[in-house]
């Protein structure tokens, strides 16, 4: 018998546990390892409480958690409780399956002021992240501004324009629909530091933006290369360019009363303010020859009481696990970090690619696996029987299949598509909910 970890639950490691179930079947034992009571990773933190149709690849996920071969061992932290020698130990394989749920920093003067927050701490307090509940964004303001021109700092910027009655049909955690309903945030500026051609963002969050119940787009024509340049492009991105010039061509929606402000070619050196953030320092760049944003001297405040920083994630560093500092995920060589221990998604590749990405990942990472360690052989370690027994020496009361079932049904009722969550999230609230 095989026994292979998984550590995370996100999309990552259940795409590679479901590789490895239909690679071993019932010859290896797969346990998906995760810091929270309850799995999903990104779908549950991260994936925005709007965007329900993205989060029913969690039914496919259930299917793989319900297979005998596969385990979930919920409320232990890999680093800390375990470290990642000793689960090589128990374990044929170790799969670093952890995202990157770490923000990356601005490197500028006054990023650290109250009211500035990154995408990841602010994604996590609309989803009912147990590390973000008591985050409290400063919502008083009229301006707030967000740094980064990819899809986060779209989710980010609509929610921070939208009205309750369009969070209808989402799952946002009661805390903060409630904080948002009391918003004073008339505009919204979103910040890039390089021009249209250059954003990450896809057409059909872009194109959301244009039916707003109370929010107008705002684009400077000004900021487009001639037309013919979007030939060159390739047609999704085609796409998201002419949703960004119908936005340029449309004087705002003069009955609404937001703004959602594209600021392109704009640069944050600075934020500033007094003991809080007040406002931005922005220089207005262009671009070089290679493409990059260079700086032209000229300089202008924004002004925002609340800045989100949507610039990249990084994957956290384990004890013993070696680094890429640069990239901000694990060393490996396609998917292999060293002798039977492995990256898989974000930790693997870096913070880049949608869910589904992770699906040909898991794949090919499990078939590393299986034909490194060819199924019928190996039964000499100890799995998830070893691990527990280590836990409960150490104090440490893992989670079950059964009681993250219990948790959601009692709790939350979280990551099935549609259903609010009414309460503050906590990890005591999710143990407490299974009875003590
Ligand atoms: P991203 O797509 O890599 O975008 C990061 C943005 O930050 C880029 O515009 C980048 O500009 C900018 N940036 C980086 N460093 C900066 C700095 N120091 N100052 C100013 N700007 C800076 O990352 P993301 O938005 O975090 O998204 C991560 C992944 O998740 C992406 O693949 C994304 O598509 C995916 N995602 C998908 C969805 C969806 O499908 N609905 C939703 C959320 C996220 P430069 O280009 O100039 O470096």
């Amino acid at each position: 018998m095989r026994h292979f970890a998984i550590v995370g639950s996100g999309p990552a490691g259940f795409y590679t546990a479901e590789a490895l179930n239909k690679a071993y079947g019932e010859r290896a034992r797969i346990d998906i390892l995760d810091r929270y009571p309850v799995p999903y990773g990104l779908i549950r933190f991260g994936v925005a409480p709007d965007h329900q149709s993205l989060k029913a690849v969690s039914k496919r996920y259930d299917k793989v958690a319900e297979e005998p071969g596969v385990d979930f061992i919920g409320n232990v932290t890999v680093g800390r409780d375990v470290s990642v020698d000793e689960l090589l130990e128990l374990y044929d394989a170790v799969i670093l399956a952890i995202g990157a749920p770490h923000d990356r920093k601005l490197g500028i003067p006054g990023e650290d002021l109250p009211g500035v927050i990154g995408s990841a701490e602010f994604v996590g307090w609309y989803n009912g992240h147990p590390d973000f509940a008591d985050l409290g964004p400063p919502l008083d303001g009229t301006h707030a501004a967000v740094i980064g021109n990819g899809n986060v700092a779209l989710d980010c910027a609509r929610i921070l324009s939208k009205t309750h009655h369009e969070f209808e049909g989402s799952d946002i955690v009661g805390h903060a629909l409630e904080a948002l309903d009391g918003s004073a945030i008339k505009t919204v500026t979103i910040l890039g530091r390089r021009g249209p051609h250059q954003i990450a963002m896809t057409p059909k969050e872009l194109g959301e933006l244009g039916h707003l119940e109370e929010s107008s787009p705002v684009v400077e024509a000004a900021d487009f290369p001639p037309v013919e340049a979007d030939d060159a492009l390739d047609p999704g991105h085609r796409k998201s360019i002419t949703i960004l010039r119908e936005f340029a061509a449309t004087p705002p929606d003069a009955t609404k009363p937001r703004r959602l402000v594209f600021d392109f070619f704009a640069r944050p050196v600075a934020i500033q303010g007094d003991g809080k953030t007040e406002r931005i320092i922005v220089e207005r760049t262009m671009l070089d020859q290679n493409g990059a944003a260079r700086g032209t001297g000229e300089t202008y405040e924004v002004p925002a009481s609340l800045v989100i920083s949507a610039i990249g994630y990084s994957t956290p560093q384990i004890d013993g696990v070696p680094y890429d500092e640069r990239g901000g995920k694990f060393r490996n060589e396609g998917g292999i970090i060293g002798n039977r221990l492995y990256a898989v998604g974000w930790a693997r590749r870096g913070p880049t690619g949608t869910i589904g990405t992770n699906r040909p990942d898991g794949y090919e990472v499990a078939e590393q696996v299986a034909s490194a360690m060819p199924a019928g052989s190996g039964d000499d370690r100890a799995g998830a029987e070893g691990l527990k027994a280590l836990l409960a020496e150490r104090g440490v009361l893992p989670t079950d299949y059964d009681d993250w079932r219990k948790i959601e049904e009692t709790e939350i009722g979280r990551a099935r598509p549609g259903s609010p969550r009414e309460k503050l999230v906590r990890v005591e609230d999710w143990l407490s909910a299974l009875g003590g």
